[in-house]
């Protein structure tokens, strides 16, 4: 994959394996990431006003407001490091945060390359993110049903393993319904626009990959 200048999103409902998917990318291409989830959690953790005003509508499993969404990522993506492309992951996740990234992209005469569209179904989403367990120092993702860590509460590499505060039963079933109703249109919006790749995200992390490379290769037309 000739991975240069390519402006990649990704979309899928919460726990499709999108953060896992976006590593695997992300070391393979060189591509730089923006995980907005991950950022606004920093945000949380350190205490700032963005962060903290965040915090209770992440802690609920609702969508934290498109105009802080908005400002972040194109404040992140005035750095030089993004000019050579990226990949976005979390966002955008409204159709407002597209038109804005569309607009955003366009005055810059650098728009999206592709929106990889992760599908897993509806059961196998609650009982991944029911069982997913982060790594407080490094980060790597385990689950208790489809990928267990090698030892009981602790990661590879050592480090303590947590479950996120919004992957509790009632806040996983907000976070779905919020994206069938708020992303899943994002869907058409981009099929509109020739750049939507769709890719099964049921199988094995590296069987998916090879999907996702395979769509990325021939830009989405047919085999
Ligand atoms: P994630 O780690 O991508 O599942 O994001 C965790 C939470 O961060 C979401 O449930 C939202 O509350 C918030 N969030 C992340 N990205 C966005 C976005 N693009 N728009 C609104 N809220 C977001």
């Amino acid at each position: 994959m000739d991975s240069r200048h390519q402006r990649i999103v990704f979309l899928g409902p919460p726990a499709c394996g999108k953060g896992t998917q976006v590593s695997m990318l992300a070391a393979r291409s060189g591509l730089p990431t923006v995980v907005t989830g991950e950022m606004l959690r920093r945000s949380a953790a350190a205490g700032t006003p963005t962060g903290l005003a965040a915090k209770e509508y992440m802690d609920r499993g609702d969508l934290v407001p498109d105009s802080v969404l908005n400002r972040l990522v194109s404040e992140t993506l005035e750095d030089p490091a993004y000019a050579g492309g990226f990949i976005l992951d979390g966002y955008p996740r409204t159709v407002d945060q597209a038109k804005f990234l569309t607009g955003y992209l366009q005055e810059r005469q650098t728009p999206l390359t592709d929106v990889v569209a992760i599908e897993v179904p509806h059961d196998m989403l609650v009982r991944r993110q029911a069982g997913r367990l982060i790594c407080k120092s490094c980060g790597r993702v385990y689950n208790r049903h489809y990928l267990p860590p090698p030892s009981e509460g602790r990661c590879a590499c050592g480090g303590e393993l947590y479950q996120r505060a919004d992957d509790s039963e009632e806040v996983i079933r907000t976070r779905l319904e919020v994206y069938r109703t708020n992303t899943a249109p994002l869907l058409a919006y981009f099929r509109r626009q020739g750049v939507l790749r769709e890719v099964d995200g049921s199988g094995v992390p590296q069987r998916v990959q090879e999907s996702i490379l395979a769509v990325l290769d021939r830009g989405g037309g047919p085999a």
